[in-house]
C-alpha cells in the first residue's frame, strides 16, 4: 500500500506507527509529489551551490595543492586549503567538540533545519534522485500504476533508463568521495591505468557505487528514520520553543472543507485548514504535520510549498504551516533564547575562543627534542658536560623549510648537530641528532632546563624546552 493510498483514519495512528512501515513489518513505499513554492526554489538553489561545492571540490588547486584534501591512510588533511598533520589532532579534537555543540545549539534553535537544507542525503534524494524518477516515472500516481502494473516494454524500458542512470550518479559520487581521500590525480591513475594495478581502487569504487545506488534507489528516506544518528539525537534537543516546520493548530482547526458550516441549529465555526491533504501527498518521510513535530521530519520545507499553495487558492493568508515554535503558535510569543539555549551558547562561544586561540598558536614546524634513550650525560675532557639530543622536526606548511636550531638558554651551553637538519621537506618529519655542552663550572648538578630555538631564515619559529643532565 502506498501513502496515497492511506485512509485518513490511519493517518491518526502517527504515534504507534511509522508512516514507511506497514503493520507487518514490511515496506510502504512513499510516493512523495514535487512541491512547487518559494521555498522548494530557495532549496533548489542552496542544493545546486552545495553540489557544485561537492563535485567540483577535489579539483580545485592553489598553489598546485588540493583545496580539500582529507587522506585518512597517509595521515594528511587540507581543509580550506590549510593543511593539517597527525600533529594537529587536538585542533581536530577540539573542532570535533565545536561541531558536536554547534548541532546541538543551532538544534535547539532551529530544529533539524541541517536535514532539510544541507544534508547530503536530502540534497542527493530529494534534489536529484526524486527529480529523475518524476521526470521518468511520472507523478506519484502514475509511479504507483506503473509499479503495480505488468512488465511491460514501456515498463522495462522506464525502469532500465532510470536506474541506469541512478547507477550512474551513484559512481560519480564514489569516485567524488575517493577523489577527497585519495586526491585527484591518484583516481585519475586509478580510471586510466591498467586496472589489474589498481584492483582495491577499483573495489572501493565498485562497493560505494552500489551502496550509493542502494541508498537512493531503495532504502530512501529510511536512512533519516532508522539509519541517522542524529535525527534519534534531535528529539532530546528541540522543545516548544524551538523553531521548526510547525502547523499553526490555533489557526487551523477545526479542520474542515467549509469555513461556516450549519449543522441543524448549531454553526460550527472551521478553521483555516480545508483537510485537503495536500501537505501529506508532498511529504517524502510520509507524514501529516498537522500531527506536530514527529521524528519523521526532516524539516524539508515542501508541506509549507504545498499549503501556501492552498492558502493562495482558498483566499486566506499563507502560513498555516510555516518556520515557527510551538509556543509561538499556542501563546503567540516565542522565547528563543532560553536559560538551555544560553548554556548551549556559553559552550559554544568558549570552545569556539578555545579553537580560535589554539590555531592563533598554531606554529609552521613542530619539533621534539628528548635526550637519547638510554643516555645520561658524558664528560668532554675535564672542562664540559654533553647531553645527546634526538631531534624530531615535522614541517606542516606547503614546501621545503630550511631549519636552523640554536640554544636560547642557559646562555654557556653550546649546540653540536650530528646529522643535517635541512631542508625538511613538506608533510614530512626528519630525524637527526644533537650534542649539547655546557661548562663544568655552570652545569647545575642533576637537571637543568634547555631552552631551543626553531628558526627558518632568521624568523623564530617556535621554541622547545629539554632537561639537561649533569652529575
Ligand atoms: S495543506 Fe494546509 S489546508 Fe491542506 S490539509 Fe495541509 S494544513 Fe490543511
Ligand atoms: S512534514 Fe513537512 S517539513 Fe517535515 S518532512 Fe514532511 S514535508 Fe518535509
Amino acid at each position: 500500500m502506498s501513502i496515497i493510498d492511506i485512509p485518513v483514519e490511519d493517518v491518526e495512528n502517527f504515534r504507534n506507527e511509522l508512516a514507511s512501515i506497514d503493520r507487518d513489518g514490511s515496506r510502504k513505499w512513499i510516493y512523495a509529489r514535487q512541491p512547487k513554492g518559494q521555498y522548494y526554489t530557495a532549496r533548489t538553489i542552496v542544493a545546486t551551490i552545495l553540489l557544485i561545492f561537492l563535485f567540483a571540490g577535489p579539483h580545485i588547486y592553489v598553489n598546485g595543492h588540493p583545496f580539500m584534501l582529507l587522506n585518512l591512510p597517509e595521515r594528511m588533511f587540507i581543509v580550506f586549503g590549510i593543511p593539517f598533520m597527525p600533529q594537529d589532532f587536538h585542533l581536530v579534537v577540539l573542532l570535533a567538540l565545536s561541531a558536536l555543540v554547534s548541532v546541538a545549539l543551532f538544534t535547539a534553535i532551529a530544529g533539524r533545519i541541517w536535514c532539510g537544507w544541507m544534508c547530503p542525503q536530502t540534497i542527493f534524494l530529494e534534489m536529484v534522485f526524486r527529480r529523475i524518477e518524476w521526470f521518468i516515472e511520472g507523478s506519484p500516481k502514475e509511479q504507483a500504476i506503473l509499479n503495480a502494473g505488468r512488465w511491460t516494454q514501456k515498463k522495462i524500458l522506464k525502469k532500465s533508463v532510470k536506474h541506469i542512470i541512478f547507477f550512474g550518479i551513484s559512481f560519480a559520487i564514489a569516485n567524488t568521495f575517493l577523489a577527497y581521500i585519495i586526491g585527484r590525480d591518484e583516481l585519475l591513475k586509478i580510471q586510466l591505468d591498467d586496472p589489474m594495478n589498481h584492483l582495491s581502487g577499483l573495489g572501493i569504487i565498485t562497493l560505494f557505487s552500489f551502496v550509493f545506488y542502494a541508498v537512493f534507489a531503495r532504502f530512501r528516506e529510511q536512512a533519516c528514520l532508522i539509519a541517522c544518528p542524529y535525527g534519534r539525537y534531535q528529539s532530546v534537543l528541540v522543545d516548544k520553543n524551538t523553531i521548526a516546520v510547525t502547523y499553526d493548530f490555533v489557526r487551523g482547526e477545526p479542520r474542515g472543507k467549509q469555513k461556516n458550516n450549519n449543522v441543524g441549529d448549531v454553526q460550527t465555526i472551521k478553521g483555516d485548514c480545508i483537510d485537503c491533504h495536500q501537505c501529506v501527498v508532498v511529504c517524502p518521510t510520509g507524514i501529516d504535520i498537522r500531527n506536530g513535530i514527529q521524528l519523521e521530519c526532516v524539516n524539508c520545507t515542501a508541506c509549507i510549498d504545498a499549503c501556501d499553495h492552498v492558502m493562495t487558492k482558498v483566499g486566506s493568508p499563507k502560513g498555516l504551516i510555516r518556520y515557527t515554535s510551538w509556543e509561538a503558535v499556542k501563546n503567540g510569543t516565542a522565547n528563543i533564547f532560553t536559560g538551555r539555549i544560553k548554556a548551549y551558547l556559553a559552550v559554544w562561544i568558549i570552545l569556539l575562543s578555545i579553537v580560535a586561540f589554539m590555531f592563533s598558536k598554531r606554529t609552521e614546524t613542530e619539533t621534539l627534542i628528548l635526550r637519547q634513550p638510554g643516555t645520561t650525560f658524558i664528560k668532554q675532557g675535564n672542562d664540559a658536560i654533553g647531553n645527546f639530543f634526538n631531534v624530531m622536526i615535522t614541517n606542516k606548511t606547503f614546501g621545503n623549510k630550511e631549519i636552523n636550531i640554536k640554544v636560547l638558554s642557559p646562555n654557556t651551553a653550546t649546540m653540536r648537530p650530528l646529522g643535517s637538519f635541512t631542508p625538511v621537506k613538506e608533510f614530512t618529519t626528519l630525524e637527526s641528532r644533537i650534542l649539547v655542552s655546557i661548562p663544568k663550572e655552570s652545569a647545575t648538578s642533576g637537571k637543568t632546563m634547555i631552552q631551543f630555538g626553531i628558526y627558518s631564515h632568521g624568523t623564530l619559529l617556535e621554541t622547545v624546552q629539554s632537561a639537561f643532565i649533569a652529575p
